[in-house]
This record gives structure tokens, sequence and C-alpha cells, in this order.
């Protein structure tokens, strides 16, 4: 039996994961399963999983899941400190699929212990990525991509050389605002900005798909993963969403893959990984769908991908600002604070402010940086959100 814990068990991938793994339970031996408010969710798959633990984020919610799981064998733990630790317990398989840069500590633990970690969790690359390939590569760890994008990018390298890839081209599908006229898009709201044509997904990266900082994130998150030069890095807009990304070789060939737009595709090939298993997703029928459409990204109506581009120009801390500062824009954006375009301009202001003092971004790149640079980039961030509300 394989060992697995599941990091964000109640989001959306973690239902997507447990949905997998519930298909042929005597084949997993579940370790620790972790949520945030939703304890009833939490306590239902880990009582059915029969998990040995069961953590929430919110410490005020531990007699709550303590009586949700009471009478079982189920351990039950809250806070940040509990997640990191449930991490550490060993497993050979751990998804990371909480949402934000909260899922980078127990990412990195899960590596230290050596376990095979399936990267839901993008901001984990964009925040830290040299210091979680070096994890990884300290404790023999592996890193397998869940992102739909990078999956699809994994798949088409199986067997490449790296040295062989040209260019990597990462579709979009732009997003719940895709065919708005950019004057419109000023008083786009939230309601209206979380509802995505092709994914089912959580509330914020649905929000980040319209905006394309979801985009902006997979682009740093791609340069991280593979290793490859900024420039070698295109996005193209695809609204259908089967196309889940190409890698362009040097000899001129292209490589895609394709599925319908279900993240049980990504999911069960990390997995199943190194193998391939059935999986429950429909299977793709071109002659019905028969055309597929592709176009060149705006950049005046997704200035994120611009600031993802001199994200990976400057290195050093500047992923984790960049991270962090969006996470703000987006609370204050979901709060209606800010409208919809500002979240950009609250970005690139707190970008600005920590290059303008001298060394900020260029600490060294260990956790505790990573974790005051995150602080202090969502007050900065806080603070130009106030200025410009007064
Ligand atoms: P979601 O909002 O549906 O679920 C997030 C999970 O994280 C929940 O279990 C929640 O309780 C937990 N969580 C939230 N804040 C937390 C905190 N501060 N500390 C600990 N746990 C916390 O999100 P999702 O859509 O499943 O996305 C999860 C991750 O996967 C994100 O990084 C997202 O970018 C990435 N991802 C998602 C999809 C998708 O289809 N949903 C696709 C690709 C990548
Ligand atoms: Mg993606």
């Amino acid at each position: 039996m394989r060992k697995v814990s599941v990091f964000g068990a109640t989001g959306s991938i973690g239902q997507n994961t447990i949905d997998l793994i519930d298909r042929d339970p005597s084949a997993y031996d579940v370790v620790a399963l972790t949520g945030g408010a939703n304890i009833e969710q939490l306590a239902k798959d880990a009582r059915r999983l029969n998990a040995d633990i069961a953590v929430t984020a919110h410490e005020d919610r531990l007699d709550d899941l303590r009586d949700a799981l009471a009478g079982t064998q189920v351990e039950v733990a809250a806070g940040q400190t509990a997640l990191t630790e449930a991490a550490a317990r060993p497993a050979d398989w751990v998804m990371s699929a909480i949402v934000g840069a909260a899922g980078l500590p127990p990412g990195l633990e899960a590596l230290k212990q050596g376990a095979t970690l399936a990267l839901a969790n993008k901001e984990t690359l964009v925040c830290a990525g040299p210091l979680v390939l070096e994890t990884a590569r300290a404790h023999s760890a592996r890193l397998l991509p869940v992102d739909s994008e990078h999956s699809a990018i994994f798949q088409a390298l199986v067997g490449e050389d790296i040295d062989a890839v040209e260019r990597i081209i990462i579709t979009a599908s732009g997003g719940a605002f895709r065919d708005w006229p950019l004057s419109d898009l000023a008083n786009a709201t939230v309601e209206q900005a979380s509802s995505h044509p092709n994914w089912n997904m959580g509330q914020r990266i649905t929000i980040d798909s319209a905006s394309m900082f979801n985009k902006a994130l997979e682009v740093i998150e791609t340069k991280e993963f593979f290793g490859v030069a900024p420039d070698q890095i295109e996005v193209i807009v695809h609204p259908e969403s089967i196309v889940h990304s190409l890698v362009g070789f040097k000899d001129g060939a292209v490589m895609a893959h394709l599925g319908a737009p279900d993240m049980r595709h990504a999911i069960g090939y990390a997995l199943h990984w190194p193998d391939r298993q059935t999986l429950p997703v429909e299977r793709l029928n071109l002659a019905k769908l028969r055309q597929l459409n592709f176009h060149e990204p705006d950049e005046a109506r997704y200035p994120a991908l611009r600031l993802a581009r001199n994200v990976m120009e400057r290195g050093g801390l500047s992923g984790a600002v960049f991270n962090a500062a969006k996470e703000r824009a987006l609370d204050h954006f979901i709060a209606r604070r800010i409208r919809f375009l500002e979240m950009a301009g609250v970005v690139e202001a707190v970008l600005e402010k920590f290059e303008a003092q001298n060394g900020l971004l260029d600490a060294p790149l260990n956790l505790d940086n990573v974790l005051q640079t995150d602080h202090l980039a969502r007050k900065w961030a806080d603070d130009s959100v106030m200025q410009k509300t007064g």
C-alpha cells in the first residue's frame, strides 16, 4: 500500500485527488488530510479513508474537528505549525493543493522526508523555486507537476533532452473576460470574475484566470520547474482548453498534450507516474470538436504577463513579492475595495517599492527570508490599497 497525504484536501484539487484515491482505496494508506474552514468535508473524508491525522488550518476550529471525528482513530490538529508537522509524517506521495504561499512550508517539509511531492500549489515554485529544487535534490525527493500546463510539458518531455528544447508554449483559456471589450473590464465584478468558461476550480485561481495572474504565475513556474530561459516561454490564448501546452524542439517539431479540461488527467498522471492507468476522464472526439482556436494574448489587457517577465528577469526574491502582493490585491478585489483592473497596479507598485530598497530582493533565498518578504509585500500591498481608497 502506498502512503499518501493530501494537503488542501477539501479544495477543488484536493477533492479531485480524493476522488481518484477513492476509486481504489485498498491501494492507499492515507496518512494526513488537511483543510481549512470546511470541517464537515475534512472529517467526512478522514473518517471514510481512515486517515492517521486530519488537520485544519484554523486553530479556533480544533474543537469542531475533534467533535466531528469523535469515536474514530483519526488524530486531530490545527494551525500552520500542525500542518507543517503533518507534512513531516512519512509518506510516499504528497499532494500539495493548499492555495497560496501557505502551501510552501508543508511542501518543503514533505520534500525533506523524501516524499514525492505532487505540486498543484504553483505558488511554491513562484516564491522559492531554487530553494524547493535544492531541497528536493538534497533529500532525493521527486517533484511532479500537477498544474495542467506543466503536466502537459512534463509529459511532452518524457525521453527528451531539455537541451533540445527551443521553446515552451503555454496555453491560456483567457478566463471569464476573454470576449469582453477592454473598456468593460474596469467594471467587472467579483461574481463575474469567479466563473470560468472551461474549468471548475477554486474561486481564487478562477479570478486569477480572468486577470491572467494565474498564467503569470505559471510562466514563472515553468521557468523554475524546467530551467528554461524566460525568452523561451510563450503564452498563447486557446479558448477551448483542449491543448494543455506544447513543447517546441530545435528541429522544429512541436509536441502537444491534448485532453478534456479535467484536472484528474494531471492529478492521475502524477499519482500513477511513471505508469499510466485508466482515468475516469472524458475521451476527446476531435471530429466532434472540429476546430481549435489560438491567438496571441493582448498585453494591454493582461498586464500580469508583463509583470511576470520582469519578475523572471529580476530573480531573487521578486517571485515571493509578486505572489504575496497578488494574493493581497486579490483579497482586496474580493472584498470590493479595489476594482478588477487595479490589482495589477497594486502588484506593480509593491514590486517597485522593493526594487527601490537596496538589497531587499537579493537577500539569500531561504525559507525565513521568503516568509519575511511575503509578510512585508502583503503589508505594502495593503498600504498601496489604503492610499488608493483613502
Ligand atoms: P481551493 O480554494 O478549492 O482549495 C484550497 C485548499 O487549501 C482548501 O482545502 C483550503 O481549506 C486550503 N487552504 C486555504 N487557505 C489555506 C491556508 N492559509 N492554510 C492552509 N490551508 C489552506 O483551491 P484549488 O482550486 O483546489 O487550488 C489549490 C492549488 O492548486 C492552488 O495553488 C491553485 O493555483 C492550484 N491549481 C488548481 C487548479 C484547479 O483546477 N483548481 C488547477 C491548477 C492548479
Ligand atoms: Mg494551470
